[in-house]
């Protein structure tokens, strides 16, 4: 399929922004967009590269009503020499279409998905950010759009990336958080959607963000639905545990999201000898490896901060210091390597980073 190229007038082309230490995340967005459609009859067609726009929905379009809306987050990155890479892309590609699968929405071609995306960066790419820790971010979406109340599958849908620059993480250095387990709420349970970047996810996730939140937490660490003991994920993020030498994370039952960033950690880990296990993991092992020394790290994992080192766990009305509050070693070494791998600073033994523009 052919991709329609249209560009924005110069005149209405935004100012990019010039101070690099305020991006922030997510609220800066580029000149163009990628849009796609989709009916049955005639599956993906229309695919345009288009000026940034407002869309225009009926207000009876599916996704407003039963949430058929999933989405993938993915960075590109400006080397030292003006070069521009993505980092394993055609494993979003992968998850957007396992997602699709799940909530009864339309797969995409990859190599579409692929084309589509790398258009509109290398379109896009002064509006790259320049400094080490700042991208790109992409953001692929996909929306159902059938004008009907009915509940069944809509029959039309739209596709759509769009992209913006972002700060870097830590500006200041590593912070180390403090989490807070949600012991009633919970994030997903197996057999249900935890493993799809789907928006419902993150609608039922706010409500114990905010209430850690109100009590001083920057996350809230979910445990298992079914038993409430084994600890899944952080906030939006996957979470690793050292302990004495093994590295541990909870393994890909259902309901939790199978991040990149992960699956990235778990190789170099490996890669460098550590023992990584996917395994279950309870949150009284955790404290008890807590108070008896033997935790040394503790981290989530995702493409927004690559790992964030956590610094204490409130469970049971306690506070549980990890690693005396300080960034791991090892927490600190996976964020280096995975940052100059993605930055083209580094060999790239796996093959991870893709160069899209010289
Ligand atoms: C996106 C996400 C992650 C991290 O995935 P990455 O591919 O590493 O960015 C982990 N958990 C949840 C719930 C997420 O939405």
């Amino acid at each position: 399929m052919e991709i329609n190229i249209t560009r924005v007038a110069p005149e209405k082309m935004k100012s990019k922004p010039v101070n690099e230490d305020k991006l922030g995340f997510g609220k800066l967005f580029s000149d163009h967009f990628f849009i796609m459609e989709y009916d049955n009859e005639k599956g993906w067609h229309n695919a345009f590269i288009e000026p940034y726009r407002p869309l225009s929905l009926d207000p009876s379009a599916m996704c407003f009503h039963y949430g058929q809306e999933i989405f993938e987050g993915m960075k590109a990155y400006r080397g030292k020499d003006d070069s521009v890479y993505l980092f394993r892309p055609e494993e979003n590609i992968k998850r957007m279409n396992i997602s699709a699968k799940r909530l009864c929405m339309p797969e995409i071609d990859s190599h579409l998905f692929m084309e589509g995306m790398q258009k509109l960066v290398i379109l896009e790419k002064d509006w790259i950010p320049h400094s080490t820790g700042t991208s790109l971010y992409i953001r692929p979406t996909m929306i159902a759009t059938e004008k009907s109340l009915g509940v069944h599958p809509s029959s039309e849908y739209i596709f759509y990336i769009i992209v913006g620059p972002v700060g870097a993480y830590y500006p200041e250095g590593f912070s180390p958080t403090k989490i807070h387990v949600s012991e009633e709420l919970v994030r997903s349970v197996r057999g249900g959607v935890g493993f799809c970047k789907a928006a419902g996810n993150y609608a039922a996730s706010l409500y114990a963000s905010e209430e850690a939140s109100k009590l001083g937490y920057t996350q809230v660490l979910w445990l298992d639905a079914l038993e409430m003991k084994y600890a899944e994920e952080v906030g939006t993020s996957n979470i690793f545990f050292l302990i004495g030498d093994e590295l541990i994370t909870p393994p890909l039952s259902g309901s939790i999201l199978s991040g990149v960033t992960r699956d990235s950690v778990i190789r170099l880990a490996e890669h460098w000898g550590i023992k990584v296990s996917e395994r279950p993991l309870s949150m009284d092992k955790i404290l008890d490896a807590c108070s008896d020394g033997t935790l040394k790290d503790c981290f989530a994992s995702g493409t927004a901060a690559i790992v964030s080192p956590v610094g204490q766990i409130y469970y049971k009305g306690r506070e549980h210091v990890i690693n005396e509050g300080r960034t791991g070693e090892l927490t600190e070494k996976l964020y280096n390597e995975i940052l100059q791998i993605q930055y083209g600073k580094k060999e790239d033994p796996f093959g991870w980073r893709v160069k899209i523009s010289d």
